[in-house]
């Protein structure tokens, strides 16, 4: 029988530095042929644009599926098994399938669709591999609410969390394999302890947990990991356990703003954090048509932290334009949002 095919999960919370981790990935895998599945929550597929954009050499455009359209973890069914078998059976199929979930998603379902007899012959989960912002986590973004914890058991006593970004950010860690602490650089050592402990508290198993800045773990640490993760899903506890894995995403939403050309992007980043700060917004991302410039400008946020930077050309079959995307817990005030951005 054909070795099986080794497939890697990339989870992390919005912005915990995924992209950058699967780009560093490409830079340092050597020539081993690789296929992409990058999913993501929100409207623009921006990440298998920036990862598309990115120039390396060995990143071909047509190795990089993208699963838009809400969760990976509940679409399974629909979109990711047929994916994964239409990768299989390309004349040249990948040695090793790298899958970045959305940062809402949930892995255990995924892992769990490994187990699917057509699937399972041919590919294996090498591992789960959660990227987390270490500064976020030392901030307490993913903290609950002790006071107003106890005020919501009182009604429901079957309550995990009031924060939805916790159960989120407990379920992916706890479903890994390797936990990279990421955007060390961000944080003292204090906070790199105090992030360190929080996530082992979360993986309640003996996990390695590694540490970096802007994502550059070498290839040869994340990939061959060998965990089987799909016969090992009960040591990958889940808040969803209980409801045989049924879970929604109804804390959280995202919807897209179309700017125009953005002639003074310096300006503009000033306004996205001002707004940030106004709405408690968890993620602002999307790509920018600055007049005169050839390539498009890149434009990411988590929290008030910004990054922008030019990437490729704009192609001439493309329209220049410049949209973002903006994700947050439910109820924005999305016209509120748009007017502040805009600068009205
Ligand atoms: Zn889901």
């Amino acid at each position: 029988m054909a070795r099986k095919i080794p497939a890697t999960i990339v989870t992390g919370f919005l912005g915990a530095g995924k992209t950058s981790l699967i780009r560093h990935l490409i830079e340092t895998a050597r020539g081993r042929r690789l296929a992409f599945v990058i999913n993501e929550f929100g409207e623009l597929g921006m990440d298998r644009e920036i990862i598309a954009g990115c120039g390396l050499k060995d990143c071909r455009e047509d190795d990089i599926v993208e699963l838009a359209n809400g969760c990976i973890c509940c679409t399974v069914a629909d979109d990711f098994l047929p994916t994964i078998e239409k990768l299989l059976n390309r004349p040249d199929p990948p040695e090793h399938i790298i899958i970045e979930t959305s940062g809402l998603a949930l892995p255990k379902p995924l892992v769990q669709a490994f187990n699917w007899p057509e699937v399972k012959a041919r590919v294996t989960v090498d591992g789960v591999i959660a990227v987390v912002d270490a500064a976020a986590v030392a901030a307490g973004r993913f903290a609950d609410d002790p006071t107003a914890l106890a005020a919501q058991r009182a009604a429901d006593p079957s309550l995990d969390h009031d924060n939805p970004l916790e159960e989120v950010f407990e379920d992916q860690i706890a479903c890994a394999d390797l936990v990279v602490l990421n955007k060390t650089d961000l944080v003292d050592a204090a906070g790199r302890g105090e992030a360190g402990r929080l996530v082992a508290a979360a993986l309640g198993r003996g996990a390695k947990q590694i540490e970096t800045a802007h994502g550059r773990i070498d290839a040869s640490v994340l990939l061959g990991l060998g965990a089987g993760a799909e016969d090992d899903l009960a040591n990958r506890p889940s808040h969803h356990d209980a409801e045989g894995g049924e879970h929604d995403h109804d804390d959280f939403e995202s919807f897209a703003i179309d700017l125009g050309p953005v002639a003074d992007p310096e300006a503009l980043e000033a306004r996205l954090i001002r707004t940030v700060a106004a709405h408690d917004i968890l993620r602002i991302k999307g790509f920018l048509d600055v007049p005169g410039r050839a390539r498009r400008h890149v434009v990411q946020g988590v929290g008030a932290r910004f990054q922008r930077y030019y990437d490729r050309d704009w192609r001439k079959d493309e329209t220049r334009r410049s949209a973002l995307v903006v994700i947050g817990l439910k109820g924005l005030d999305r016209p509120g949002i748009a007017a502040m951005i805009a600068g009205a």
